[in-house]
């Protein structure tokens, strides 16, 4: 114990031991030799964990980089101890050296168990071939679904569109039974009239619908979106229910967001018309449209005081064609929330719901606010053409 204590106290005395030039015989060839080879070892061994400083800075996210810290500092060890070794040719520091040594030993066999440890992990990493490969068949097989998923938009829009022209011949033709026959129908066949009208009127929103669903997100072509604006022109389209209801909607400041613009229209028009639907029997409708800043991301919060919905069907409002209620007790198509998810999804953003029963919903929308969607990742970071 007495050593180690002495060893330390004369840590950095060198009187005990002559300088290493004069320790045994050296012709100035060897001596230089040595000492200018243990140099070179010190800066190439210092120069060494820099790199790997800069590696793991500039490539973030590096895996393992607890072992490259470990490596680095034994690296680092080991480049003293030749310092050392050529620096004690004039100052025989074997102390320091010692220590310096057995700091280096420590290190060395921290770095080999790591190695071990981590060994099968590092196995396991891909290597920049199995990468390419990998991006590549992930890339091939985006393009394959974007394709697909193009095929069923554009036959769910044909579909929906070229529905339109029929239904329109039927509407008329009623109409035209109606305004031309009426006196000589009975009640009966005026009854059967109108039930088909009122069924042929479902029908055109349920397909005006579809088709707002299957083409939203389709466009990649941002605008300046300012969404006061946006606001302010769905609540002037439903003028009409806002005074009906006699329903308060109080819009706080709204940021301008680069997005397309019918595409946030549908998401709030969705969530505002609800509001108004599902309200309350007797209860005046009060929505509520705010917006917050979250560093890279906006939330968006619109909140009414209406029927309220059960927390087991906070995800299933979102699925298409799922409602809660039955035609009769409030019309609707179930397309809405369907529509708002999608563009949110596309968005990559989150949209999701608070409510309770017999008080109200707030309902929330969470978008960056740099909007890039996979189209645009398949435009500007196409790694690979694959053809
Ligand atoms: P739709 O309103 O056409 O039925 P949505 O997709 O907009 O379709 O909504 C799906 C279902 O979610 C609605 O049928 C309704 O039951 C419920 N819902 C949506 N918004 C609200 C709301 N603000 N308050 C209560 N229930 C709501």
């Amino acid at each position: 114990m007495n050593e180690v204590i002495e060893f330390f106290q004369q840590l950095a005395n060198v009187n005990d031991w002559p300088p290493r030039w004069y320790c045994g015989r050296w012709t100035d060839f060897h001596g230089w030799l040595y000492i200018l080879s243990d140099l070179t070892i010190w800066l190439a061994y210092m120069a060494i964990p820099l790199i790997l400083i800069r590696f793991i800075l500039v490539k973030k996210g590096v895996p393992l980089s607890g072992v490259f810290v470990l490596f680095g500092a034994f690296i680092l060890l080991c480049g003293l101890t030749h310092l050392l070794d050529a620096v004690m040719f004039w100052w025989p520091a074997y102390r320091i050296n010692a220590l310096v040594r057995f700091c280096t030993a420590m290190v060395s066999i921290a770095t080999v168990l790591a190695l071990i440890r981590y060994f099968d992990e590092a196995v396991g990493l891909r290597t920049s071939k199995e990468y390419d490969r990998e991006l590549s068949f992930r890339q091939q097989a985006m393009q394959e679904l974007t394709r697909s998923n193009e095929e069923l938009q554009q036959f769910a829009y044909i579909a929906s569109h070229d529905l339109q022209s029929p239904l329109k011949t039927i509407v008329n033709y009623l109409t035209l039974l109606e305004s031309k026959h009426g006196e000589k129908l009975d009640t009966d066949a005026v009854r059967l009239i109108n039930v088909s009208t009122a069924a042929a009127e479902r029908m055109r929103v349920l397909i005006n619908d579809l088709l707002d669903f299957s083409r939203v997100g389709t466009d990649i072509d941002f605008q300046t979106v300012d969404l006061n604006e946006v606001l302010a022109e769905i609540l002037e389209e439903h003028q009409t229910e806002i005074r009906l209801t006699g329903a308060s909607i109080d819009v706080g400041p709204l940021p301008t967001i680069r997005a397309h613009r019918t595409d946030l229209k549908q998401v709030f028009q969705n969530l505002v018309t609800n509001g108004l639907k599902y309200r309350r029997a007797d209860v005046v409708p009060h929505i509520r449209i705010r917006a917050s800043d979250e560093g890279n991301q906006y939330r968006f919060t619109v909140s009414d005081n209406g029927i309220g919905i059960d927390s087991k069907y906070y995800d299933r409002v979102f699925q298409i064609f799922q409602r809660l209620h039955g035609r009769n007790e409030y019309p609707g198509t179930g397309i809405g929330l369907a529509t708002c998810k999608k563009v949110v999804d596309i968005y990559g953003g989150q949209i999701g719901l608070d409510s309770t029963v017999g008080v109200g919903s707030t309902f929330y929308v969470v978008i960056p606010k740099v909007i890039k969607t996979s189209q645009h990742y398949a435009q500007t970071h196409s790694l690979y053409p694959v053809n």
